[in-house]
């Protein structure tokens, strides 16, 4: 018997501290956004400087040191930094030559959001076993 569609989905990445490289938008059927986990060895550089079309990105820096290229200008990230970065800015990085850097990156439709947290979130029926 087939299971009934569900209204989520979760896919498991094992021990992440050991993922290089994942894309979540299909594995997760994403509609709104792409999540990425992605790692630059120590002194490797993204190959290309690129921009998005209509996407801004969120990069959020989970170890490691590296910088950013921003339009020209270069930015040092550390972990726990979180950049923004809108479609139209031309970005690369790249990792410092003695530390990798990990990050998440997300990518949405700049603009998209309407509402978020407590003005969309809304009660609803259930209750888990813990409650
Ligand atoms: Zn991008």
């Amino acid at each position: 018997m087939e299971k009934a569609a569900t209204n989520y989905k979760k896919v498991s990445l094992g021990n992440v501290d050991e993922v290089t490289r994942v894309t979540l938008h299909d594995d997760l059927a994403l509609t709104g956004s792409e999540i990425s986990i992605n790692v630059l060895p120590a002194g490797i550089s993204v190959p290309f400087v690129h921009a998005h079309r209509e996407n801004e990105e969120v990069y959020l820096i989970l170890s490691g040191r590296g910088q950013f290229y921003l339009d020209g200008e270069e930015l040092a990230v550390t972990a726990g930094d979180v950049v923004r970065v809108d479609p139209a800015a031309r970005r690369c990085m790249r990792a410092d030559a003695d530390s990798a850097l990990r990050f998440v990156c997300i990518q949405a439709r700049a603009g998209s959001l309407n509402r978020f947290t407590q003005d969309d979130g809304i009660p609803a029926e259930g209750k888990p076993s813990w409650m």
